[in-house]
């Protein structure tokens, strides 16, 4: 399988975007995620740390889109999906550091399968959504679960800096095909708290990313964060949250106060 992200080469002091095979164990630099034709010499991936490898110009979210976490909020089923905004500022890599801010009372994690936007995006049909996306990788729908009850609008109690951990990179759509076997684990201090997978989303990841798109325009670097499963919980200083999608990676990161 073959990921596209950027990298650190911490003795050459270089960051790159890179191709990187698995099978090989090696990293092609390449023009950027949305063009990875190779342009040099390949590096060992054991030398290198994955970075943030996306600039969003936004964050969509899917609210309430599996059963089981609906179940969990004694929620109903959406009708359509329930879309909101995280500011792009929200966004952090493999291994930066989830803030806690003060005041914010409870803080919770939200494991979900994020996707990435390879074209600009208008009015897309389902049956052509997945041509316009790059491919998928893990996220955490950081959330302040009081605020977000507290404001009923959610903006506030997701878009807090650090709230929208991504990476470590990207699996091509490409790469694999059949979005509906994408599953997901999330653990908290390697425990594992959520489990899911695509198939058992109430709206699809090209449904999802056709029903966005006659909304608002998206552009190359967008991610859509897909909705979380049941399992969600808070985080406290020190832990380390992990989301693991099989097929791609795991993203972790830890949670500080400062
Ligand atoms: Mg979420």
């Amino acid at each position: 399988m073959k990921y596209i992200g950027k990298f650190y080469h911490p003795r050459k002091k270089l960051r790159f975007y890179g191709l990187y095979d698995r099978d090989e164990n090696l990293v092609y630099p390449v023009e950027s995620i949305f063009y990875p034709n190779k342009t040099g010499d390949p590096y060992n991936f054991n030398q290198l740390h994955p970075l943030l490898c996306i600039q969003p110009s936004k964050i969509i979210g899917i609210g309430k889109n599996y059963r089981s976490h609906v179940k969990e909020f004694n929620s109903s089923v959406p009708e359509e999906p329930v879309i909101f905004m995280k500011s792009p500022n929200s966004i952090i890599g493999p291994e930066d550091k989830i803030l806690l801010p003060e005041g914010a009372g409870q803080v919770d994690f939200e494991g979900e399968i994020g996707i990435v936007i390879k074209k600009e995006i208008e009015n897309i049909s389902e049956e052509n959504a997945l041509d316009y996306v790059l491919g998928y990788t893990c996220a955490n729908d950081i959330t302040a679960r009081e605020l977000q009850k507290k404001d009923g609008q959610w903006s506030r109690s997701k878009s807090f800096r650090t709230f929208c951990p991504v990476g470590p990179w990207v699996l091509p759509v490409s790469e694999f095909p059949n979005y509906k076997n994408l599953s997901l684990k999330t653990y908290v201090n390697d425990k594992p708290v959520q489990f899911a997978k695509a198939s058992s989303m109430i709206f699809s990841i090209p449904y999802i990313v056709s029903f966005v798109s006659k909304v608002m325009t998206l552009y190359p670097g967008d991610i859509i964060l897909s909705g979380t499963p049941a399992g969600v919980g808070p985080l406290k200083r020190n832990y380390k949250i992990a989301v693991e999608i099989e097929e791609i990676g795991t993203l972790i990161n830890r949670v500080s106060s400062k």
